[in-house]
């Protein structure tokens, strides 16, 4: 009990600093003066300078600040004149820069991005837990597991790909998933494997083609499941769930029997909290890039809405348990997503609404060959003109005649999805710029002890060395 009364009165203390701290940073923010930029010190000296025993790190791939505005007008109620607030707008605490060392690039990809926000240090674009060096730096889940805490890793995407594997591997380059796999079962940290939870895809990297890793995960104790009643029914302290052969599917095309990111979360939450020395979790919402590199709104939408949702039971999970800390960022953003494009001032999200499943789940069925006006119809809810259906069956044509291991398969295979989503991008007035990631700062959430830490504008390594700072005191 003492221990809460004291929590409820540095919380408020904190809440007061922090608003009105952020009173004061946010016109630096727009006129760049520096008199009002308060240092994290500055922070951390009025705040509560107690640690917290587990952390939920969350990535939203490629959420770029536009992305969290367009789901804000995304989740409007048109019937009030306000817009309401999305689960993430309380918890704004400053924003975050992304670019990497590298000698061609100066925009991110996840592996470098992934690669500062696990273990602090800048790197080229495609490196996975090593500097520029390619040398293996230590990441804040090792150390975690290190001092005895759980540790998890969830993800839309396959488990391998850059995000998740920046913690738990390291290696000269992102496309060697067999290898991030083999590590994710051969690296210990005291003789323990390094991650307790891995949930997420990426089932071809795990089974006969490489090496049976499953089954060894098996035998030493793990829970290996492949769909959300598993995954509820299993009931050891350890897992590893495999939900899709690659990537899992996009929340508004996946059946029902896959688990949504915020029940892998719930999932993952109900194992590491079992330790009493508390955990490290990282939990990405993986698909927001994906979609984004497709241009893909409707995709986009669906992403945020799983990640807003996990990130609401974060935040719910650490007002129940006032020791955790909840930090959510964006590794980068992607696409250029514009809200509203063109000469008129209207984001129109109503036409996203109506819609049933994802640009990439249309196209998907097209190129194997399903019939084009009813995939569109069960997408589009809707019927489109001749014309436009006319035009996606000439580029589904194109597509036909290129095998897919010929170089050209995957530029004819975008030009598809852009037919398939010209209606939805042009309906909804949404812009895009470009297939890759843009370079713009992106938001900084964080709610709980030692959450002044992330405030103002920070690097993208600061989430390591904040993270590790707190290891270092505890
Ligand atoms: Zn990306």
């Amino acid at each position: 009990m003492i221990f809460k009364s004291q929590f409820v009165k540095v919380s408020i203390v904190g809440t007061l600093v922090a608003s009105s701290l952020l009173n004061l940073a946010q016109p630096t923010f727009a006129s760049g003066s520096e008199q009002n930029t308060a240092s994290n010190d500055e922070i951390a000296a009025y705040g509560n300078t107690e640690n917290p025993k587990n952390i939920i790190f969350m990535v939203g791939d490629g959420m770029g600040p536009s992305f969290n505005t367009a789901f804000r007008y995304f989740k409007d109620n048109p019937d009030t004149q306000e817009m309401e607030k999305t689960a993430f707008d309380d918890y704004l605490v400053g924003t975050q820069r992304t670019n990497p060392h590298d000698s061609k690039d100066n925009v991110t990809d996840s592996a470098a991005g992934a690669t500062a926000f696990s273990s602090g240090h800048k790197t080229y674009n495609g490196a996975i837990g090593v500097d520029e060096n390619k040398k293996t730096v230590e990441t804040v889940l090792e150390r975690a597991k290190k001092k005895g805490k759980s540790t998890g890793l969830v993800t839309t995407s396959e488990v391998t790909d850059a995000t998740p594997a920046a913690y738990a591997s390291h290696i000269d380059s992102r496309d060697k998933k067999d290898e991030i796999a083999k590590q994710f079962f051969e690296n210990r940290i005291d003789d323990q494997h390094t991650v307790d939870v891995i949930l997420g895809g990426g089932a071809k990297y795990f089974g006969s083609a490489n090496d049976n890793i499953d089954k060894k995960f098996k035998q030493e104790g793990y829970d290996v499941v492949s769909n959300k009643d598993e995954l509820e029914q299993a009931d050891g302290d350890k897992v590893l769930g495999l939900f899709a052969d690659k990537n899992m599917p996009l929340q508004i095309d996946a059946p029902d029997d896959d688990p949504r990111l915020a029940d892998m979360q719930s999932a993952a939450l109900d194992r590491l909290s079992q330790n009493d020395k508390g955990f490290f979790l990282m939990v990405e919402g993986a698909s927001i890039d994906k979609a984004a590199h497709a241009n893909d709104v409707t995709g986009v939408m669906s992403e945020m809405g799983g990640f807003e949702k996990a990130f609401d039971d974060a935040i719910a999970y650490a007002k129940e348990h006032e020791d955790t800390l909840v930090v959510a960022t964006a590794d980068h953003s992607t696409g250029g997503l514009t809200i509203a494009k063109g000469k008129d001032y209207i984001w129109n999200a109503s036409a996203i609404h109506n819609m049933k499943h994802s640009g990439q789940w249309m196209t998907e069925q097209i190129a194997e060959g399903k019939d084009i006006e009813e995939t569109i119809q069960a997408g589009y809810n809707k019927y489109l003109p001749t014309q436009t259906v006319k035009a996606i069956r000439k580029e589904a044509k194109k597509l036909s005649k290129i095998k897919e291991d010929d170089e050209r398969y995957d530029a004819q295979y975008q030009k598809l999805q852009d037919a398939i989503q010209k209606t939805i991008n042009d309906e909804s007035n949404t812009g895009w710029t470009t297939y890759g990631h843009t370079g713009e700062d992106v938001n900084t959430y964080a709610f709980g002890l030692q959450s002044e830490k992330f405030y103002g504008n920070i690097d993208n390594t600061d989430n390591a060395k904040n993270i590790f700072d707190i290891y270092n005191q505890e």
